[in-house]
């Protein structure tokens, strides 16, 4: 019997996405970012499936994810950018995790584990060039690269990095792009002043790699885009191909008549005698509950909209007199090319991104590698 629901992922696609984006970037690494359990695709899957298609580099948020990659004998660089105290950092140096320091303070550290555990660590210094979010500002940008520069005449670092991230890649023409592009230069000319000659300079997520050829340096690392969704929803054309196609069986059908409230709260009623198909997905999978009455699925060959508010486990569809049987598949998104809905069209009823929503899909639905 298949599952009750499932996370279908099309490998073929994480790597042709990839090696699409990689051809967009002919002078530069790919970095596949694989963090958050490689955006709800699943980390180890999503990690090969990036380096078959070309990525040379990958990419976590936190060092548990990254020592993950490499207790499944991931060997390539992997780097990890955010360090809140207490990180296993001699864990990560031990394992040869190339470390994002964000902060003069997480340098020193960086720098103290390495003395303690006799081994080189391998930094990449964040310069923060406008998203005001992480990286090192720009008035402490000197005693940061000066301090790295130090650490690495000492031996106990190597600069193999210096990164920023874009805050508005994704809105193409917008003035901080430009501004985030010269405060990058002027970050790489301080480092190169102090003496540091960082292997890799990088800054482009998906957006920019699709986008902007001028922020490409020595690597790129897209992440989105590796899986299928466009960072730009309103610029088609990147010949991406969604990975990710979320389905459950459906459970029940039953007949109710006209004027049947239907889920908690009576928040949708019939307004004829009608079928209403019961769909074991609900908001501890990912179906999230602000879908109620507006989320787009496909059931018995069309198009329908949930019916009633998404409860934890299961939500409703009015099937009408269509004959939809126990069992049959609802598709809740998927690639697009059968008449199903996307990731980006449900980002787009729920007024978000198409991230959350792929990266939102709970343990409990069993993934299935294709
Ligand atoms: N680089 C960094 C530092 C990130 O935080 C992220 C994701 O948030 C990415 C790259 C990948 O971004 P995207 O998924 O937009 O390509």
């Amino acid at each position: 019997m298949p599952p009750f629901a499932e996370a279908r992922i099309d490998l073929d696609a994480i790597s042709a996405n990839v090696a699409s984006l990689a051809g967009r970037a002919p002078g530069s690494r790919v970095m596949g970012v694989v963090k958050a359990d490689g955006y709800g695709h699943g980390m180890l899957p999503a990690a090969r499936a990036a380096l078959a298609g070309g990525a040379t580099w990958l990419g976590t948020a936190f060092v548990s994810e990254a020592l993950a990659l490499r207790a499944a004998g991931i060997e390539v660089p992997v780097l990890a950018w955010i360090l809140p105290p207490g990180e296993p950092l001699a864990a990560a140096v031990d394992a040869g995790i190339d470390l994002g320091a964000s902060a003069l303070g997480t340098l020193d550290e960086i720098t103290a584990t390495a003395h303690q555990t006799g081994r080189q660590a391998r930094v990449h210094l964040k310069a923060d060039t406008g998203l005001n979010r992480g990286g090192v500002a720009a008035g402490e940008w000197e005693a940061v690269v000066d301090a790295a520069a130090r650490a690495e005449a000492d031996g106990l670092i190597k600069a193999v990095g210096v990164f920023s991230h874009f805050a508005c890649a994704d809105e193409p023409g917008h003035p901080s792009i430009g501004a985030q592009l010269s405060a990058f230069h002027s970050a790489l000319e301080i480092a190169d002043k102090a003496g540091l000659r960082p292997e890799v300079r990088h800054i482009a997520n998906s957006a920019a790699t699709l986008t902007l050829p001028e922020a490409h340096f020595d690597l790129v690392r897209p992440g989105i885009a590796s899986y299928g969704l466009s960072p730009i929803p309103a610029l088609a054309g990147f010949g991406l191909r969604p990975a990710m196609t979320l389905s459950a069986r459906t459970a029940s059908v039953k007949r109710v008549p006209a004027g049947s409230g239907v889920s908690y709260g009576h928040r949708y009623v019939t307004d004829r005698e009608t079928g209403l198909a019961l769909v074991p997905l609900g908001y501890a999978d990912g179906v999230p509950r602000a879908a109620t009455n507006i989320g787009p699925v496909f059931l018995g060959g069309k198009r329908r909209t949930i019916a009633g508010t998404v409860c934890m486990d299961q939500f409703v569809v009015d099937v009408g007199d269509d004959p939809v049987a126990p069992g049959d598949a609802t598709v809740i998104f998927g690639a697009g090319d059968n008449g199903e809905p996307t990731a980006q069209d449900w980002a787009d009823v729920l007024d978000t991104i198409s991230y959350e929503i792929v990266t939102r899909i709970g343990a409990r639905v069993p993934r299935a590698y294709v």
